[in-house]
């Protein structure tokens, strides 16, 4: 097979030490990958004086298909995310982040199994912030019919794909009557196109209390761009953390794998990452590029990894390092 050029965003932070696990790992696995490695982010900044470099951009534009590790993004000053931007320069307006209990991996709950469609382009993200008066400033929420509708679209198409039951569609419309008014009007008339899917609305605040006592009463669920990001959290809580939750930002033309979680910043430099987020949004990646084998072959070896638990990193209650789990997956493999 011909290998698939992919544009490798290594990243900040964590970035670099779980995407030279993951890219090890997958060429193990026989993954039929070309990478066109991009500097994005703060290490961009650093070295290019430019966080978004046109090469970067570029590559994308090329390529069509990136694996992104995270970039970092100042608290309340800075340049704005390029992770928001970039999902906005390519339009890549879903967000997926499946959820779900894996064995060998102690968690509060057994048997989640969620996927969170999220959003991606607008709402509080649309990066309109200015200051009325000194004290007073105004952050606007955007929310077209034309971005809830094609979220909407893709929530329904996904859960009729993946043999899933129900969507429930996540809101603060008692509040934001007509933003999140919008986003459930368009929903509810996508949804009349799904009979054999049941359809759900909830409030956000009551939505995240219904998910730490019965998640495993959740299946697909449908949010605009903030909830999303604030529930994708939560629900990673759920079966283990962020070390284990993989995501794709998807478009009509380009995608970009990542993880859900950031830089963490905690633990950079010191091993302790665990890379398993990152290669379960390559599995992702991989499945999307229609290389189902090395897909399956990995998504085993992480089965047997977690099973065996003797090498995981410390989040999951183990000692190992970032470079000893791939090492252990490459055995495993
Ligand atoms: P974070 O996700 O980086 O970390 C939250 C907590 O989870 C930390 O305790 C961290 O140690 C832990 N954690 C995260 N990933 C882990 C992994 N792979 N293995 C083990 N533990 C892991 O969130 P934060 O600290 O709020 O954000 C740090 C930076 O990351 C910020 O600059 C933020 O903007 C950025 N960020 C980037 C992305 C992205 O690139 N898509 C996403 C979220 C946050």
């Amino acid at each position: 097979m011909k290998p698939a050029r992919v544009t490798l965003i290594p990243g900040d932070g964590i970035g670099p030490e779980i995407t030279r696990a993951v890219t090890y790992v997958l060429e193990q696995a026989g993954a039929a990958l070309s990478w066109d490695e991009q500097l994005g982010g703060k290490a961009a900044l650093q070295k290019l004086g430019n966080p978004m470099p046109d090469a970067l951009l570029a590559s994308i534009k090329r390529n069509k298909v990136a694996l992104k590790g995270p970039l970092e993004t100042d608290v309340g000053r800075g340049y704005r995310s390029i992770n928001v931007t970039l999902r906005k320069y390519f339009d890549l307006y879903a967000n997926l982040r499946p959820v779900r209990t894996l064995k060998g991996v102690r968690a509060a709950f057994s048997g989640v199994d969620l996927i969170v469609v999220r959003e991606n382009t607008e709402d509080l993200y649309s990066g309109i912030e200015h200051q009325v008066a000194p004290g007073v400033v105004e952050s606007v929420k955007v929310i077209t019919a034309r971005a809830s509708r094609r979220i909407s679209k893709f929530a329904f198409e996904l859960a009729v794909r993946e043999k899933r039951k129900t969507v429930t569609a996540i809101h603060k419309a008692n509040i934001m009557k007509l933003s999140d008014g919008l986003f459930l009007d368009c929903a509810r008339k996508v949804a009349k196109g799904y009979p054999t899917i049941a359809y759900k609305e909830l409030i956000v605040d009551n939505a995240c209390m219904q998910l730490v006592l019965r998640p495993r009463d959740f299946d697909v669920l449908l949010l605009e761009n903030l909830y999303g990001d604030i529930v994708s959290d939560l629900c990673a809580g759920l079966v283990g953390g962020l070390g284990l939750v993989a995501g794709a930002n998807l478009g009509d033309r380009v995608a970009i794998f990542e993880a859900v979680h950031g830089t963490a910043p905690d633990i950079a430099g010191q091993g302790k990452a665990n890379p398993l987020a990152l290669l379960f949004s390559s599995i992702m990646m991989l499945r999307h590029l229609g290389q189902d084998r090395p897909a399956a072959r990995l998504e085993r070896a992480v089965e047997r990894l977690l099973a065996e638990g003797k090498v995981l990193t410390p989040d999951l209650g183990g000692r190992g390092t970032t470079t000893a789990v791939a090492e252990r997956l490459a055995a495993l493999l």
